[in-house]
């Protein structure tokens, strides 16, 4: 597709300066709550990138030289400058991603802003080096940048997650350059802005939009880029983590994930079904810690399936930019087909459907937009694709279970290892359960709580690595020693 004139362009952001894509050649992006396009990004290819990773490596020497408490005011001031922009920045959110504009404003765009926050006060925080010292050697541990990363984000959580990756990156001395998701870049060429009103140097951080297939690859096996964090499908992930290994590139990858939430007969309903309805609703099902399989105990399973239906039939999908919407539209024609392809799938199959699984009909300008019912089932198999598969999307199985074996069996089952939840007011049984679930993450009586200190990935096929506080620091630099013999003369 090529430029349109009378759309808003959108502008890669290299070395400093916003700048058209060398080919000349445009990606129309869609309002999802219309389905009509509102402006145009750059179709990016390898010259753009080659462009981009070149101004990387010119400000890598200088940057890196900068002390952490230089680098860390630096990232205060863009926390200050996004901070000041939190409206604007969640009203954008809210019409290129289709998520609710009290999602982005309460949570996801200070979340951004606490992301350069929470690394600049680590690296402002932290010695330069961590002696070891034994009888018979003086170990000095140092970390030092590897030069430029690749931070490749999705569509989800726009900014929140690009800025997940951006402020540990710059953080700790390195350059990047990002590829966002082709289908929402508003809010990363906004950001563009924002690093040039805080006075960061050209060629820290670089932003290249476009196609992962072209763009993204390009960045991926380009030469010069030494380490890659990716957040996104897990198909495009093995992908990514072939590339990388032809060249031993160091790669994070945070990936699907299908999440089970174990609910036992114990559990406190009152604090319960709102916090189910948003681990199963919230973003419309978009969120990669989302709840989409609930095992709930059997004398449990009659009154929260009644419960939970009833307060969900009140969250209503609608106009994301209206306080009175529970849930906007997905993110794409293309992946509510998908999400729909399911919901076919669980009709063939004898799936009960409690709640949904249809398009609402929304008044104009709504009515081409992306939406659909939230939807609860019951009665699907254990091995059905709609149990293993992930759907991403406004669609959650409940499946009863009769003690604790019979809940951690299926919830095991499937490919995937991101966050799990369980709810019980047993905590020798919380403990137990927490430990036996294979998922990277176990939330006990709670849901999407997350402290930045901590670590976050996946387990089998939901990614490699950790990132967070001291995992972000392992991953983002190399880790040195330098050992000298105690005592020996000078
Ligand atoms: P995706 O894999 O299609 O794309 C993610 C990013 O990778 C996009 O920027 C895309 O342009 C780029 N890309 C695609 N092909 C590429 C290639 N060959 N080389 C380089 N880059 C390429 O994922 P998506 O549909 O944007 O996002 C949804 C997925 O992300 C879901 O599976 C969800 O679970 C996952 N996700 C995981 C986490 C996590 O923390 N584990 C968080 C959010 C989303």
């Amino acid at each position: 597709m090529t430029f349109r004139e009378s759309l808003p362009l959108l502008a890669n952001f290299i070395d400093g300066e916003f700048s058209a894509p060398a080919s000349g050649r445009y990606i129309d992006n869609f309002s999802p709550a219309t389905g009509l396009v509102y402006a145009q990004i750059p179709n990016s290819d390898a010259s753009d990138v080659d462009a981009a990773v070149e101004a990387a490596k010119r400000a890598f020497p200088a940057w890196r030289a900068l002390s952490p408490l230089a680098r860390a005011e630096m990232l205060h001031t863009i926390a200050d400058k996004l901070e000041a922009r939190t409206e604007e920045f969640a009203r954008a959110e809210s019409i290129d991603q289709g998520k609710t504009l009290r999602l982005a404003r309460d949570i996801e765009i200070p979340r951004a802003v606490k992301n350069f926050r929470f690394f600049a006060d680590f690296i402002s925080g932290r010695e330069a080096s961590r002696p070891i010292a034994t009888d018979i050697a003086m170990n000095e541990v140092v970390h030092s940048p590897l030069g430029v990363a690749a931070l490749i984000s999705p569509w989800n959580l726009p900014l929140y997650l690009l800025t997940w990756k951006i402020a540990p990156a710059i953080a700790f001395g390195n350059t990047v350059v990002c590829k966002p998701s082709e289908l929402t870049p508003m809010t990363a060429f906004m950001l563009g802005e924002v690093l040039t009103a805080s006075g960061l140097p050209p060629g820290v951080c670089n932003i290249v939009h476009g196609l992962g297939s072209k763009a993204g690859e390009a960045l991926v096996t380009h030469p010069d880029v030494k380490l890659v964090s990716f957040t996104g499908g897990t198909k495009t992930g093995k992908h990514i983590a072939e590339l990388c290994a032809r060249d031993l590139k160091r790669a994070s990858l945070e990936l699907g994930g299908k999440n089970p939430g174990i609910i036992f007969a114990d559990a406190d309903l009152g604090e319960c079904i709102p916090t189910t309805l948003r681990s199963s609703f919230q973003n419309q099902g978009e969120i990669c810690l989302c709840n989409s399989r609930l095992y709930v105990e059997d004398s449990l399973f009659p009154e929260f399936v009644e419960r939970f239906s009833a307060v969900a039939r009140r969250a209503k999908p609608g106009d994301p930019l209206s306080d009175n919407s529970f849930l906007g539209p997905l993110v794409s024609r293309e992946h509510r087909e998908k999400v729909m392809g399911y919901l076919e799938i669980a009709r063939a199959e004898g799936a009960t459907f409690h709640l949904g699984g249809g398009i609402p009909e929304l008044p104009e300008p709504f009515s081409g937009g992306y939406f659909l019912e939230p939807t609860i089932l019951s009665n699907v198999a254990a091995d059905s694709r709609v149990q293993m598969e992930e759907i991403f999307g406004p669609v959650v199985t409940i499946t009863p279970f009769h003690g604790e074996d019979e809940a951690l069996h299926p919830a095991n089952s499937t490919e995937f290892g991101l966050p799990a939840r369980t709810r019980t007011q047993d905590e020798a049984r919380a403990a137990r359960v927490a430990r036996a679930i294979d998922s990277a993450t176990v939330w006990v009586n709670t849901w999407m709580l997350r402290d930045l200190n901590a670590p976050f990935g996946g387990m089998k096929k939901s990614g490699w690595g950790r990132e967070g506080a001291e995992w972000s620091l392992d991953f983002y630099t190399e880790t040195k020693n330098i050992c000298s013999k105690p005592g020996a003369s000078k």
